[in-house]
């Protein structure tokens, strides 16, 4: 929920290095397209099924809600403070998005508050860099003055996309979660990473949008390429993570989904965090090794389906799937610090699983 500021973050992207990957490629697209190795390998690959869904219990099924906004209300809006802000959001969104519900929105539009905030001292004692926040309770976004302009937007699709659940306990936020009974959270990483995407995406042209969680939004980027666009903006405009997993259930089983869900959050808590020194480099590339691999799994199903369906063509899939590994690239700088996530060896895994576990499948149905 909260916007931070960190010089550093700007480069991770263009840190991004896949240098290697021209070399890493062209057995990978080899061992793709002969199906005889995979078959081999595929007849000595167990799939591991002994899974437990603990991390599962966490989610919960978002409540139902229906708001409407009328044109009137619209003109009222003009007459509050910042009022103008929100409703050249509230406009961009409608004509953006048609066809999304803003339910939230208009339900939040009521009674909003937005009001300066220095953050100068909370910063200081807890050693990070806010400049805006949105509190889904009190429904107010409180906001540096210097940072006004261009973090706004991020922090009104925060409140476009969340809701409290008063039969529940739980804060349901985009794609997060917070139980106010365990406090228990979960899916930060994904939404920090999509809210500032959505901000980036619709504003990015007309503001000069702050940036921020660059690599989060670099994943939900890839994760995009594999779910759709509009249905992420609509799971994420409903506060639907339950939506979201469901949809990954067709390329993952649920202890991947999960796992990688956990892994954004560990990025999203860990990777600027200076107050956090036990956390060891290779537990950072642990999980961004966990990221990666889990968005190739699901994008190489995604694509081989469409291969299998004849929508594209062998060379086509060789294509996609290289331009998709060459944006993750194999490692990146940050901070002075290199964190390799992927290999050859690591792609290789991925691939002989993820396609295998497919002929595993097609070789069972025929034997029924
Ligand atoms: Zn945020």
């Amino acid at each position: 929920m909260e916007i931070v500021k960190h010089d550093i973050v700007e480069n991770i992207i263009s840190n991004i290095d896949n240098k290697d990957l021209l070399t890493i490629l062209k057995p990978i697209i080899i061992i793709y397209i002969s199906a005889k190795t995979i078959q081999f390998i595929a007849n000595n690959y167990k799939i591991q099924k002994d899974y437990t869904l603990t991390n599962m219990t966490l989610v919960n099924k978002r409540p139902e809600f229906n708001h409407k906004f009328s044109d009137d209300y619209k003109a009222e809006l003009l007459k509050v403070q910042f009022g103008k802000h929100v409703l050249d959001f509230l406009n961009t969104l409608e004509q953006e998005i048609p066809n999304i519900d803003l339910s939230l929105l208009y339900k939040h539009l009521s009674n909003f508050k937005i009001i300066y905030k220095n953050f100068k001292l909370e910063n200081f004692f807890f050693k990070r860099g806010i400049i805006a926040k949105y509190n889904i309770l009190t429904n107010c976004i409180e906001i540096d003055k210097n940072g006004f302009n261009n973090v706004i937007v991020h922090e009104l699709f925060h409140m476009a996309s969340s809701f409290y659940c008063q039969d529940d306990n739980i804060v349901y936020s985009g794609f997060s979660q917070f139980s106010k009974k365990t406090k228990k959270d979960i899916g930060n990483g994904i939404n920090e990473g999509y809210t500032q995407l959505l901000s980036e995406r619709y504003f990015g042209n007309n503001i000069n949008i702050e940036k921020s969680y660059s690599l989060q939004v670099h994943y939900v980027q890839k994760l995009e390429n594999i779910v759709g666009n509009k249905l992420m903006e609509k799971m994420y405009l409903q506060a639907d993570l339950l939506g979201l997993i469901e949809e990954l259930k067709i390329y993952e089983n649920i202890e991947n989904i999960m796992n990688f869900i956990s892994a954004m959050d560990f990025i999203e808590k860990y990777l600027t965090n200076k107050n956090n020194i036990y956390i060891k480099k290779s537990m950072i590339s642990e999980k961004l090794t966990i990221i990666n691999q889990f968005l190739i799994s699901c994008y190489v199903q995604k694509i081989k389906r469409e291969l299998d369906n004849q929508v594209i063509s062998v060379k086509e899939f060789n294509e996609l799937f290289y331009n998709y590994l060459k944006e993750l690239g194999t490692s990146i700088y940050f901070d002075g610090n290199k964190y390799t996530y992927l290999d050859v060896e690591k792609i290789k895994n991925v691939l002989v699983k993820t396609l295998s576990n497919d002929l595993k499948l097609t070789i069972s149905s025929k034997n029924k």
